[in-house]
């Protein structure tokens, strides 16, 4: 766009007879060429470009999981379990069979042109196919870790269709108004303070977002952290700015769970919170300093005592919400750079702690938590 303008502005200046003089030498140095090499020149460039294009847009960066980690579905739900669903990125489903709840409910997906230059706004047949397929109309309650676009973003659209209560920021609860969501079924979260929802008890927990260690990525995704108006999609990604993060514990008679789904920590933040299983975002943490990947390790899985960790927000923000997961498109390469540190990093604490279990869910399907 920026060109463009230019280009207009320097015609306007009368320069553009400049212009016009460099081109008509330039076509005269090429007609002084012969023709044939000029044509195979033109494709090698040509081919150079289809194949970066191809290499940063249609291939994926690897999956910093290990395969072998995966579990199914369940066949028999057990009356009285409480079960978890997965969509993918950090969109999950908690039900008990009385109560169920969900977690940021993000079912829209973007190219990565459209994430980086265009605008967006929540899909509306994404999101009701999504809530099709974790076999879902009614909702509790669903909380946007964040205000980012792949947290937040469709959640008062769930809301509207779920009855639930869309909890979360401040920021989050811009987003609910910009949708025209109902400003009593739009709550704020109370650093802290723990809401009973039928049998489960959630607490949201002030935290840190993931710390991009790029400074111009952090810059345009974490500074100016404030949505202070009503935001009226289609806008563009990061116009979705961060807002508070949460972490969420979770109280249940049968078990606690903690999540946190950005890899960020603030240092002593979830003392006091164990848990028995903690669900674990690792997106981008490949990317850090070994020193923050063990600040964050001791942060959140070793403060909540935990040996159980299930793996999140490590699959493609681009990619397809069916089938199999993904890893990022190598275009959007500050979240997709990284994974092999991140593997290694969960392989070397498996193999510190035999009682150590990590586990990555299935798109969908039902798996008994407890
Ligand atoms: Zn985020």
């Amino acid at each position: 766009m920026p060109h463009y303008t230019e280009a207009l502005a320097r015609s306007a200046d009368g320069s553009f007879d400049t212009s016009k003089l460099r081109m008509r030498r330039a076509s005269a140095t090429l007609r002084c060429m012969s023709k044939r090499p000029l044509l195979a020149s033109l494709g090698f460039i040509l081919l150079g470009f289809g194949a970066a294009a191809v290499y940063f847009l249609a291939t994926f960066a690897p999956v910093p999981v290990d395969p072998a980690w995966a579990v199914e579905g369940d066949a028999t739900i057990p009356p009285g379990s409480v079960t978890v669903r997965f969509t993918g990125t950090s969109t999950l489903l908690f039900d008990d069979g009385e109560t169920a709840w969900m977690v940021d409910g993000w079912f829209s997906r973007f190219g990565p042109l459209a994430l980086l230059g265009g605008k967006i706004a929540p899909d509306r047949s994404a999101i009701e196919a999504g809530l099709a397929r974790n076999e879902v109309d009614r909702l509790a309650v669903v909380i946007p870790v964040h205000s980012h676009f792949d947290h937040a973003m469709d959640a008062p659209e769930v809301a509207k269709r779920t009855g639930a209560i869309l909890l979360g920021s401040e920021s989050t609860a811009n987003i609910g108004r910009g949708w025209g969501l109902d400003e009593r079924r739009i709550r704020v979260a109370v650093d802290r303070q723990p809401l009973r929802f039928g049998a489960f008890t959630l607490t949201l927990i002030e935290t840190k977002h993931f710390e991009f260690p790029d400074p111009a990525v952090r810059e345009q995704a974490l500074a100016d952290p404030r949505i202070s108006e009503p935001l009226v999609p289609p806008v563009g990604a990061f116009d979705y700015r961060v807002g508070q993060p949460y972490a969420i514990h979770v109280l249940h008679p049968h078990g606690s769970f903690l999540i946190q789904a950005s890899a960020g920590y603030q240092e002593g933040g979830l003392a006091g919170f164990a848990a028995d299983v903690v669900f674990l975002g690792i997106g981008g943490l490949g990317t850090q300093t070994a020193d923050y990947r063990e600040s964050y390790w001791r942060e959140t899985v070793d403060t909540s005592g935990a040996h159980d960790v299930v793996l999140i927000h490590w699959d493609a923000l681009t990619g397809p919400i069916e089938g199999p997961f993904t890893g990022e498109v190598r275009a959007a390469s500050f979240l997709s750079s990284g994974s092999e540190e991140t593997r290694t990093f969960l392989e070397e604490k498996r193999a510190r702690d035999p009682q150590l279990r990590f586990r990555t869910l299935p798109r969908y399907d039902e798996v008994v938590l407890f």
